[in-house]
């Protein structure tokens, strides 16, 4: 099913700032949010820079390739001006960009993402934060070492791991999401979700149908909060395309009959034989087609891993990076966390441990429970006593 994208969106300096560096990209199917940062106006330059690439790069139609070439040139542009001019130079931005694409899986929104902007999901009345934060806090609540309310108000929470435009070169962040009629996305930068949380931002998302009144709303919020950054707003919602079936029907149904009626007279003869052979020249490349398809999607899919997502042990379908455009999907949360197996497993978890069926993922995280109760049990201490689950890191299931 096609759809169609509405949009609404706001953008303030807020109440501490005295230049807005945030800049916004409202071009359907193009959508972006970037927060610049660097000295004298260099961050104002890198995030107008990067959009202003972004926007002139992509083209309609794209696939997802299309879209991180634009992000990739975004990235070089930046760079280069910052290498040419010494005033700007260390300067870089966010970038969160949604995009409607198409390609061979069909119609899709792609997000890509660099920084700590970040994109929300709002479906069937539930908020959920597509993008991960590269940050220093993000990663430390990855690793356990403090939770997500710690997070929130930690010293060093500026730290950006990842920007656009500080090295020649960049990885994006690329998720993927079906549209469905009735979704609505948020882009925001981190002047909205430094002050005020993802609840209420979720509760005006589903009050305030008309997307730039949503968006009003929310700037308004966060300066009523203190406003101490700049504040940039994005919403896209999802709508059927109502005009759809007319226009894709017509032009299908002309060649046809064209065809048809072409071969005259003495036609018959060569085309006969020539028509077959092209059917079965067609069939067969469209077997091997499908046999390539079957076995990436096998290869992509037939598997299962463990992996800890912030504290929690989770057992995925597909392989720990991604193949093509398969993602892992979320199979089952154990209910286990890192606390219930030993330290030394840790980093093997976060990586992810790829298991050849669910039913071994399942017998792997039972032996490292258990290795670890034995390993308490002989050091003398409660094996059960495990803290419950501190981390909940929202969103991080894959889709
Ligand atoms: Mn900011």
């Amino acid at each position: 099913m096609s759809v169609v994208l509405r949009w609404g969106s706001a953008t303030d300096v807020g109440m501490v700032r005295e230049s807005n560096q945030d800049a916004m990209l409202v071009a359907d199917p193009l959508f972006a949010v970037a927060d610049g940062m660097g000295g004298a106006n260099g961050g104002e330059v890198a995030s107008a820079t990067a959009l202003d690439v972004l926007g002139s790069t992509f083209a309609d139609g794209a696939g997802p390739d299309g879209l991180l070439e634009a992000v990739r040139r975004a990235n070089a542009k930046v760079w280069d001006k910052g290498q040419l001019n010494h005033n700007l130079r260390g300067m870089g931005t966010t970038l969160t960009v949604l995009a409607k694409i198409e390609d061979e899986e069909g119609e899709r929104i792609a997000i890509a993402n660099v920084g700590d902007s970040r994109a929300y999901l709002l479906r069937n009345g539930e908020l959920t934060q597509v993008t991960t934060d590269h940050s220093l806090v993000e990663e430390m609540v990855r690793a356990g070492e403090i939770t997500v309310e710690e997070a929130e108000i930690h010293p060093r929470r500026n730290i950006l791991t990842r920007a656009l435009g500080v090295e020649p070169t960049v990885e994006a962040d690329l998720d993927f999401v079906v549209p469905v009629p009735g979704d609505r996305f948020l882009l925001c930068s981190d002047g909205l979700v430094r002050e005020v949380g993802d609840n209420q931002v979720g509760a005006v998302l589903r009050r305030l149908r008309n997307p730039d009144e949503a968006c009003k709303e929310l700037v308004g919020m966060a300066k009523t909060a203190g406003g101490h950054d700049n504040i940039t707003i994005v919403i896209v919602d999802v709508e059927a395309d109502q005009a759809e079936p007319a226009q894709i029907a017509a032009p299908v149904g002309k060649k046809k009959g064209k065809g048809k009626k072409e071969p005259k007279a003495p036609q018959p003869r060569t085309g006969g034989p020539l028509t077959f052979r092209m059917v079965l020249f067609f069939l067969t490349a469209l077997t091997l087609l499908g046999l390539g398809v079957a076995s990436v999607f096998w290869y992509a899919r037939a598997s299962y891993f463990v992996r800890a997502d912030g504290n929690e042990l989770v057992i995925y379908q597909g392989r720990p990076e991604k193949v093509l455009w398969f993602q892992p999907t979320l199979a089952e949360r154990t209910g286990k966390t890192l606390d219930d197996v030993l330290p030394s497993q840790h980093q093997r978890l976060r990586n992810g441990q790829p298991q050849a069926s669910f039913d071994e993922a399942r017998q792997y995280i039972t032996n490292l429970t258990t290795e670890a109760q034995t390993a308490r049990g002989l050091t003398g201490s409660a094996a059960t006593s495990s803290p419950g689950s501190s981390s909940t890191l929202p969103g991080g299931a894959p889709q």
